[in-house]
């Protein structure tokens, strides 16, 4: 496949490239090696694609909704047509293995977009009675320009969630991708045209945090929808403040996953296997404090370690390899970090804890034991395929430990006892709770996190209210009347 782009940026319809800007390599994370070259946006591409936006929304937000909807539908179906490309070009994005990104990508780009393109049509506003046969009724306005900020672990999939509900609700998007991974939203902005999105309303510039501050800071931009860290939330949300504008902030988590000794062990093992090892535990909602009630513990670990023993770490475009390598040199250095810090801070390794040599950026599945809440593994967001066990007595207990967080964005809970699971997931402070289950993202249920894992929700009908404002309209049907 060839993975260099057109260009490095898609404006108004079209690629269009500005060597000016620093340049930005791709690297494949299987194997290290230079797969493309694009350019940081300059401030002449930032202003093109901020006039032709603005442009664009205008004739965009007086369609209706089932117009806009429509095209959203279509370009779902070429998504579909297109899935096998568009998952290979995820996997060079990423490194995340094929076995993974044609289900978990392009697809969920898809959906968001056959969501949102059904849902566009009833965004109404209401018809509110008053006295004296006086009434008012609300409209639903877009907002107009929103600025998308992406993370690198689900390039395809960030860019359709924050542009599908967006252009549903007619504002124009500007996407800036992870400068680590730049290339499969070009691929959606070019799917876009082809399925009669008019030019300028999903416009693709590249960049380093400054591009993304730039968009953010500049007073046409009225909103900014954001995954990433903590830390680049706290700055893109400060900034968007300064103006008043409207966030959606996706961020980061460190979720408890709780296994109580009744839970069916081969489904809670499941669960933690999805929990920390898919995409070799880039994810954000991952269940990375694994909670385990102390009697079967034994068990657990047992079966959990013959489970692993069975992934295939290898090519990710081998249809068969389960495990792939993480994103970049940067994010293995990160995960090595933590497992140094975990074994000097006492915690035990039950397995893993190395790099694999070899070209790529390949590190082995990696579960820790007898971790206390205190360590840093257990307190920070590791962000790789790194697994803390912790064990526990009793409900209040692990409640207690499992809120004491700054973040919230979800948690899961293994239990036979159904009672107990959502007297669990009523007690727990998180934004998406799973019971018996882990990490299912689907579009029809809100996503987003409590405390410092976020503001806002993405999909579902929540999602509405994030990308337009209300404007309420009173009508008099009698004479005014004024005191003088
Ligand atoms: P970062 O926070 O480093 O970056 C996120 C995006 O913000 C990147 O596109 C980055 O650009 C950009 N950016 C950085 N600084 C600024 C700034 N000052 N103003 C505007 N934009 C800026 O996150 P990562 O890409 O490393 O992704 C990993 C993080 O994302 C994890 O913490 C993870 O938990 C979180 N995440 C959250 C999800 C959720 O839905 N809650 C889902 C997926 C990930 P550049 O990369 O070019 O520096």
């Amino acid at each position: 496949m060839n993975t260099q782009p057109i260009a490095s940026h898609f404006i108004n319809g079209a690629y269009i490239e500005d060597i000016q800007g620093q340049p930005i390599d791709v690297i494949y994370p299987a194997t290290g090696d230079v797969i493309a070259r694009v350019y940081s946006a300059t401030p002449d591409i930032i202003q093109r694609a901020i006039e032709s936006a603005i442009q664009a929304q205008i004739a965009w937000s007086s369609m209706s909704g089932t117009e806009r909807g429509r095209i959203l539908l279509r370009a779902a179906s070429i998504i579909r047509q297109r899935n096998d490309e568009l998952s290979v070009l995820e996997t060079y994005d990423t490194g995340k293995p094929l076995s993974e990104t044609l289900y978990a990508d392009a697809t969920s780009a898809a959906d968001c977009l056959e969501y949102f393109g059904g849902l566009a049509g009833t965004i109404t506003g209401e018809h509110i009675p008053l006295a004296d046969g006086n009434w008012a009724y609300t409209r639903r306005e877009p907002l107009g320009l929103c600025v998308g900020i992406g993370a690198w672990n689900y390039p395809t999939q960030i860019s359709c969630w924050k542009a599908a509900p967006a252009l549903a609700c007619g504002n124009a998007m500007i996407f800036k991708p992870s400068e680590t991974t730049p290339l499969c939203a070009l691929k959606i902005a070019e799917i876009f045209i082809e399925a009669g999105l008019p030019a300028g309303l999903y416009n693709v510039v590249q960049g380093l945090g400054d591009v993304g501050a730039a968009l953010v800071n500049d007073p046409r931009v009225n909103k900014v929808s954001l995954t990433g860290s903590v830390p680049t939330g706290r700055k893109v949300y400060a900034a968007a403040a300064s103006q008043m504008k409207q966030v959606t902030m996706e961020l980061g988590g460190k979720s408890p996953l709780i296994i109580f000794d009744d839970a069916n062990l081969e489904n809670a093992v499941s669960g933690a296997i999805l929990a920390n090892f898919y995409s070799t535990g880039q994810i954000c909602s991952n269940g990375t404090r694994v909670f385990v009630q102390q009697g079967i513990l034994k068990a657990f670990l047992a079966r959990l370690v013959d489970r692993l023993d069975q992934a295939i770490v290898g090519d990710p475009q081998n249809l068969k390899t389960t495990f792939g390598p993480m994103v970049s040199k940067r994010q293995l250095d990160i995960v090595l970090n933590y497992i140094e810090k975990g074994k000097a801070e006492g915690a035990r390794l039950v397995t893993g804890g190395k790099a694999i040599s070899g070209p790529g950026y390949y590190l082995q599945p990696t579960i820790f034991c007898d971790v206390t809440d205190e360590m840093t593994i257990a307190k920070e967001e590791v962000f790789g395929p790194l697994m803390s066990v912790l064990t526990f007595d009793n409900e209040t207990e692990v409640i207690t430990r499992a809120n004491a967080t700054e973040f919230g964005l979800a948690a899961g809970v293994f239990t036979a006892d159904i009672s107990r699971a959502h007297r669990m997931v009523n007690a727990i402070k998180a934004g998406t709770c799973f019971i018996n289950s882990y990490n299912d993202a689907p579009v029809e249920a809100p996503f987003g996190g409590f405390n410092m894992s976020g503001v806002g929700r993405e999909n579902s009908k929540a999602a509405v209210a994030h990308y337009t404002q209300i404007k309420s309209v009173f009508v008099r049907m009698g004479d005014v009347d004024a005191p003088f």
